[in-house]
């Protein structure tokens, strides 16, 4: 028995059934793990001596395996509006990640990340430019977002009930960390515990396609497949471009990659979100947005145009505000539905691509 439960950094590390085993192991009766739960993903304790309704004992054998419920705060930024917050967190290695909260729509979305650093080198990306150091755990990247949680409860919401959406969006790449991002994702969205709706998750992925087909293939042990919304970092619509921005191209190519986007929609029924860097001179060129639609052609499907933010290792800039209209223009005459992004957080380095795992 004690092998199925390692002692572990975190226990947001540890399945439901994996804590009814810790407590199996510790003499404990059955109802405990469900209280332990409770206090975990309802109330958010931060402490192991705010679950009072546990003995003692248990709660200070509980503090010995598991010394830390929240990463600690290695440093915070809030921009000057106020509205978007950028927290490093320390994990138990030393290793830090970095987790945004925006507020904007009524929404209040923590973006969170699932690796530090990332191997896939996207050249405008600042994650990307760090390099890979290692995957998250899922208890990691559950954290962050209980992390906010606990911000915003501590704000006035009533017990962090009020974080409304996770975005899978920050440091690295979720497919590339495929068991943790979807413990993860099924840890926030457990009836029993976060309940987050699984319609408020979105995973980005730049398209690791044989992943794209294993999370399509997905359930929910209250049956059909994962609801989350699906995100495709694009940025180009022919192979050559993609191929020179985003060098995972060379690996599933574009014809690959909308191949996987339809079997995605066909299984899951959920319409997906595609990403596009809007770079001046680069890829906001009427014939890139004329490509682009015919690659949409048959499927649902947004658009999200987030106009580049800066990054230390290139020197790209922004489109014009004229590239845009003209490329939203052929999207607009051919119906596809999109949106272009504000500018958030870009002064606090917390925008899109920006994060790179130090203050
Ligand atoms: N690896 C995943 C998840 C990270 S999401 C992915 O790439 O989808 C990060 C999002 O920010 C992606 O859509 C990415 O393309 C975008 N991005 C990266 N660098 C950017 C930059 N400099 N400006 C604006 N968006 C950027
Ligand atoms: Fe990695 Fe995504 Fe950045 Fe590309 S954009 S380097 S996949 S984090």
């Amino acid at each position: 028995m004690a092998a199925d439960v390692p002692p572990r950094s975190s226990p947001y590390d540890l399945s439901f059934p994996a804590l009814q085993a810790l407590m199996d192991q510790w003499g404990e009766p059955p109802f405990r793990a469900r209280q332990v739960w409770e206090w975990l993903y309802v109330h958010l304790a931060d402490d192991w001596e705010q679950m009072t309704n546990l003995p003692r004992s248990l709660r200070e054998r509980l503090a010995e395996r598991y010394p830390l419920l929240s990463p600690p705060i290695q440093a915070t930024r809030v921009s000057s509006d106020g509205l978007t917050r950028k927290d490093l967190l320390r994990l138990a290695d030393g290793e830090t990640v970095e987790a945004v909260l925006m507020r904007y729509e009524r929404r209040r979305t923590a973006c969170i990340s699932t690796q530090v650093g990332c191997p896939l080198g996207c050249v405008f990306c600042a994650t990307g430019q760090v390099g890979f150091r290692r995957n998250l755990s899922a208890g990691e990247i559950v954290a962050q977002a209980l992390h906010f949680a606990r911000v915003l409860g501590a704000e006035g919401g009533s017990s962090g009930r009020s974080l409304s959406h996770v975005v899978l969006m920050g440091m690295g790449e979720p497919l590339l960390n495929y068991e943790a991002t979807v413990e993860a994702i099924r840890r926030l969205s457990d009836p029993q515990g976060f309940r987050l709706g699984q319609r408020r998750i979105t995973l980005s992925t730049v398209g690791i396609v044989p992943e794209m087909d294993r999370l399509a293939s997905e359930s929910n042990p209250w049956g059909g497949p994962l609801q989350i919304t699906l995100a495709v970092s694009l940025h180009a619509a022919t192979d050559d471009l993609r191929n020179r921005l985003v060098p995972v191209n060379r690996r599933y190519g574009l014809d690959a990659l909308f191949a996987a986007c339809r079997r995605y929609f066909a299984r899951t029924g959920r319409r997906l979100s595609f990403e596009w860097v809007l770079i001046a001179g680069v890829n906001d060129s009427p014939d890139q947005a004329e490509a682009l639609v015919r690659r949409l052609e048959g499927l649902t499907a947004h658009v999200n145009l987030i106009p580049l933010n800066p990054t230390p290792a290139y020197d790209g800039h922004p489109s014009s505000r004229e590239a845009i209209t003209a490329f939203t223009a052929v999207l607009e005459r051919r119906g596809v539905p999109f949106t272009v992004r504000l500018r958030r957080g870009t002064e606090i380095q917390a925008g899109c691509g920006q994060l790179r795992g130090s203050l």
